[in-house]
């Protein structure tokens, strides 16, 4: 998992989620700023202040909460931060089962779609 290398694509700035710390491209992960006023999501991915990235998933957050988050950003949270956190991630969906069904095994030819071939 994981060992996928990008051969022919080098201009893809990558990133690592401090949740899961998998490491993928910036454009597939949410960053989280803290500026001169407090912490806020960077939709744009171009604030000042210093930014970690995670997966627009739950899971990730909720591990980043464990501490990775408060580190990456040099900070401690106060509750009023934790409060913008958690308001942001509770839009989120839980978990990352929509990266773990990555597969190319299963792009067999549907029985509706063979329906079509009648004049093979
Ligand atoms: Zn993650």
């Amino acid at each position: 998992m994981g060992k996928k290398k990008p051969d022919r694509i080098k201009h893809i700035p990558q990133r690592t989620c401090v949740g899961c710390r998998m490491v993928t491209s910036k454009r597939s992960l949410i960053r989280l700023v803290k500026t001169e006023n407090g912490i806020t999501i960077d939709p744009i991915g171009k604030m000042a202040g210093r930014g970690v990235y995670l997966h627009a998933f739950q899971d990730c957050w909720k591990k980043g909460l464990k501490g990775s988050i408060a580190k990456g950003l040099k900070t401690d949270l106060s509750a009023a931060e934790l409060r913008i956190i958690n308001d942001f991630m509770a839009t989120l969906p839980e978990n990352d089962g929509q990266i773990i069904q990555i597969d190319t095994e299963t792009n067999t030819v549907d029985q509706s779609s063979a329906a079509n071939k009648t004049d093979l």
